[in-house]
């Protein structure tokens, strides 16, 4: 079965997905960096988080370094204490935005659009997540 447009070859689709190749190429250059450069050791180079540098605030990203490298490393405890929410909603939505825009490209299609309510659900989700952190101090490691 043929889902892409008439008449495109194999790298007529990959020039069309360049974008979210890209990202995928640049996201995998950042974790091949996390498997050799732990940001949890004293003095590494990784720069901090500047929020919670300048003001202490955790915001929500917050750990997302430390987590990925505990997850590249297959420590999903550690994973979950640096970022439950990074973890759980975090990755597996950026997953999904990647993977519908790959999707789209590799078919021809535009980028899609993402709904309002997705972008609603992601600035609670933030906002809540913050405040768990901040003021109830889940999730502050
Ligand atoms: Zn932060």
């Amino acid at each position: 079965m043929h889902n892409g447009p008439v008449g495109v070859g194999l790298r007529g689709r990959l020039v069309a997905a360049w974008k979210p190749l890209a990202v995928a190429g640049g996201v995998g250059a950042a974790a091949s960096v996390l498997l050799f450069v732990d940001p949890n050791q004293p003095g590494s180079w990784l720069p901090p988080c500047p929020l919670r540098a300048l003001t202490g605030i955790w915001c929500p990203a917050c750990g997302a370094t430390r987590m990925a490298h505990a997850l590249l490393h297959g420590d999903l405890v550690a994973a979950w204490h640096l970022n439950a929410v990074g973890l759980v909603a975090g990755v597996p939505f950026a997953l999904w935005l990647w993977g519908r825009w790959l999707r789209a490209r590799l078919r021809g299609a535009p980028t899609p659009q993402v709904p309002p309510v997705v972008g609603n659900v992601v600035i609670v989700v933030c906002v809540l997540w913050v405040v768990a952190r901040n003021a109830l101090s889940i999730g502050a490691v």
